[in-house]
């Protein structure tokens, strides 16, 4: 089989991927920080965790796009930056700037991370600096304006709001607080709503199945993890606010 069956398969893969997770999600909730429960084997103090784990996202994503007989052109360039963008913070910034950074995080959570990591990797890098040649003037097409004005409307959502997550915790604090404020007033999630809206914005700015098959598979995975903490901040807080919703302002 070629190279490009096989990443047309992986990228169905990550496609069919996106349902199951969130089917599974549904019934078992992904136990890493507030959902954290022992019996899920060795851990790993969370700041540790998530380096680890966002390291393909960052690192194999920038090895397997240098391999490419692209990457030198401006469209797979723009791509690749905004990508950095994310998961440079991501990997190296946000961990260090957890408010209780040795939380437990199952290596089994760690593992499934970097195994989708490298998947999405691979067929996100592969496909805009090798197998699909972007015109020259594709920085100048609608979709990457538009893809580009979303993708930034998002990451800037994902940015403040885990920001004022963090902002929660004063000192050595632990403990988990009601979030006030912008977003916060109209759903539980806006940094999985951000994240969502970012990376459909990638999708449409590169044009790409692996670039749906990323935004559709956080939708499923980030919009169950949504729903979980919306419960849990209901059952949790009696005070919590009842017109609140999980992810979407209004709707869900
Ligand atoms: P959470 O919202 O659960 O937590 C983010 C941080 O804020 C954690 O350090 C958490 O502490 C703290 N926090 C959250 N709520 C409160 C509160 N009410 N009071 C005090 N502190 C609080 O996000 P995740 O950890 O699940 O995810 C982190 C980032 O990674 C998000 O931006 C998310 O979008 C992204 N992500 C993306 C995925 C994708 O598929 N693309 C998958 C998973 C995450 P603690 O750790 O102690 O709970």
């Amino acid at each position: 089989m070629d190279e490009v069956s096989i990443h047309y398969l992986l990228t169905l893969a990550e496609l069919a991927l996106a349902p199951l997770t969130a089917a599974l999600l549904l019934k078992v909730r992904a136990p890493y920080g507030r959902h954290y429960e022992a019996g899920w084997g060795p851990n790993v103090p969370s700041w540790i965790g998530w380096v680890l784990m966002e390291c393909p996202a960052t690192l194999l994503f920038a090895w397997v796009y240098f391999l490419g007989d692209f990457w030198r052109n401006r469209a797979p360039f723009l791509l690749f930056c905004i990508w950095q963008l994310h998961y440079v913070n991501r990997t190296f910034v946000f961990p260090l700037r957890l408010r209780s950074p040795d939380k437990p995080m199952p290596l089994a959570v760690l593992l499934s991370g970097v195994a989708f990591n490298c998947l999405n990797a691979y067929i996100n890098g592969r496909h805009i600096s090798h197998l699909h040649q972007y015109a020259e003037d594709w920085v100048f097409a609608p979709q990457v304006w538009v893809g580009l004005t979303i993708f930034f409307v998002g990451l800037s959502m994902n940015l403040k709001a885990d920001n004022m997550l963090f902002h929660l915790r004063k000192g050595g604090e632990t403990g988990y607080k009601i979030p006030r404020g912008w977003l916060f007033e109209y759903i539980s999630c806006p940094n999985y709503f951000g994240e969502i809206i970012e990376w459909t914005g990638w999708a449409v700015a590169s044009w790409s199945l692996p670039g749906l098959a990323f935004a559709v598979y956080s939708a499923g995975n980030l919009g169950c993890r949504a729903l979980s903490h919306d419960q849990w901040y209901r059952a949790t807080f009696s005070k919590y606010p009842s017109r609140r919703k999980a992810l979407v302002p209004f709707l869900l």
